[in-house]
């Protein structure tokens, strides 16, 4: 049996035409201490491996050719912004 590599991606929803896309991440190089520092904010075990999957910040629709700016629903905790 042959085989493929899988690459992280990103579905969407065209505000334009409806019709579902993707696009893939970017596997992020991150320094080891920006990494140590991601972990936690994400409550992830030091020792675990983990890649950080970096989104676009524009798409355009495959099917229509539009363009958008892209939104993020997730938030993570800031060092700064714990009220202290
Ligand atoms: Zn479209």
């Amino acid at each position: 049996m042959k085989s493929i590599e899988l690459h992280p991606a990103y579905r969407w929803d065209c505000d334009d035409c409806g019709r579902e896309n993707f696009v893939r991440g970017f596997i992020a190089s991150l320094p080891n201490d920006e990494m140590s520092q991601m972990k936690e904010a994400c409550g992830i075990p030091e020792e675990d491996h983990c890649e950080w999957i970096a989104r676009p910040t524009r798409v355009t629709c495959i099917h229509c050719k539009a363009t958008f700016s892209v939104s993020y629903p997730l938030t993570f905790k800031d060092d700064d912004d714990d009220g202290q």
